[in-house]
C-alpha cells in the first residue's frame, strides 16, 4: 500500500467531519430556534405552503453528497497550501487585517455566486446542476447544501479559486465558512425573522434576508445573489414584489400582536 494512502485517509476522514459538523449545527440550530420559538417564528412564515413530506430528507440526502464534496475540495484546499501554491497564513492577524481580508473574501463570494448562479440557471445548465437545489419549492435549512454534485463542485471551488490570488489567515476563512453556513440556513429557513422596514432602510437594504432567497425557490427567476442585493438590483434581477412580499411576512420584534398566518404565498 502505497505510503500516502494512510495520512489521506485520516485527512479526508477529518475534513468530512467538519463540513459534516458545520451542516449539521448550523441547519440543527436554525431548525431548533423555529421550533422552540414557534410563539415567535411561526408569525414569521414566508409561505403559506408548508414543506412537502419527505422534502428535509431529501434535502438532508442531497447535502450529505456535498458536504463529500467540499471535505474533498478541502483537501485538496490544504494540499495546495502545503505545497506553496496559495497561501493561509496560521498566525495571528492585526484586527484590521482581519477586517480587510473578511470583507474582501466575502465581497468576491457574494459577486462569484451571483454569476455561478446565473450560469446554473441557464438552459444549458439547469436541468444538470441546479434543479436538485430547486426541487425546494418551500425551502427548510436542511436545503442550506441540497445540490446536484455539478453545483457542489462549483460551490466548493470559490475558496481555492480565491486563495490562489489571495493569500488570507486561517482565523479568516474560518469566519468566512462560518459566516457562510450561517447566512446560508437563514436565507432557506423559510421565516422572515428581519422586522418590517429593513429592505428599505439605508443601513440594512444592502443585506439579502429569507425572504430574498425564498422568492427565488418559490418563483424562479429572480434574487440570484446571496448576501448583498446589489447585484440583483444592478443587473435589474430583482424581484418585483420584493418589498411587498417581505413586508407581508415580516412582524415588528417588539410591540405588535403577531399575525396568526402567513399572508403571502
Ligand atoms: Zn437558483
Ligand atoms: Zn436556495
Amino acid at each position: 500500500m502505497p505510503h500516502w494512502i494512510v495520512p489521506l485517509a485520516a485527512h479526508g476522514a477529518h475534513s468530512f467531519a467538519i463540513e459534516l459538523g458545520r451542516y449539521l449545527v448550523a441547519a440543527g440550530i436554525m431548525s431548533l430556534i423555529l421550533w422552540a420559538g414557534a410563539r415567535w417564528t411561526a408569525a414569521r412564515r414566508i409561505q403559506k405552503r408548508s414543506p412537502a413530506k419527505g422534502d428535509r430528507a431529501r434535502e438532508f440526502g442531497h447535502s450529505m453528497l456535498s458536504v463529500g464534496i467540499f471535505a474533498l475540495w478541502s483537501i485538496a484546499t490544504l494540499a495546495m497550501n502545503q505545497a506553496g501554491i496559495i497561501h493561509v497564513a496560521f498566525t495571528a492577524p492585526l484586527w484590521w487585517q482581519v477586517a480587510l481580508e473578511f470583507v474582501a473574501i466575502v465581497l468576491a463570494h457574494d459577486a462569484y455566486f451571483y454569476w455561478m448562479h446565473r450560469g446554473l440557471h441557464t438552459k444549458a445548465m439547469f436541468r444538470r446542476a441546479h434543479l436538485t437545489h430547486h426541487k425546494s419549492r418551500t425551502p427548510t435549512p436542511w436545503a442550506a447544501y441540497s445540490f446536484a454534485p455539478i453545483e457542489g463542485v462549483f460551490e466548493g471551488l470559490f475558496l481555492p479559486l480565491f486563495l490562489l490570488f489571495v493569500p488570507m489567515h486561517g482565523i479568516v476563512v474560518l469566519a468566512f465558512l462560518l459566516h457562510q453556513i450561517g447566512r446560508n440556513v437563514l436565507g432557506h429557513s423559510g421565516h422572515e425573522l428581519m422586522p418590517p422596514g429593513f429592505t428599505r432602510f439605508p443601513l440594512t437594504a444592502w443585506l439579502t434576508t429569507a425572504t430574498h432567497h425564498d422568492l427565488h425557490h418559490s418563483g424562479g427567476g429572480h434574487n440570484f445573489g446571496l448576501y448583498f442585493t446589489w447585484w440583483d438590483r444592478w443587473l435589474g434581477t430583482e424581484h418585483p414584489r420584493y418589498h411587498e412580499s417581505f413586508e407581508a411576512a415580516a412582524v415588528p420584534w417588539f410591540g405588535a400582536r403577531p399575525r396568526l398566518t402567513p399572508s403571502s404565498e
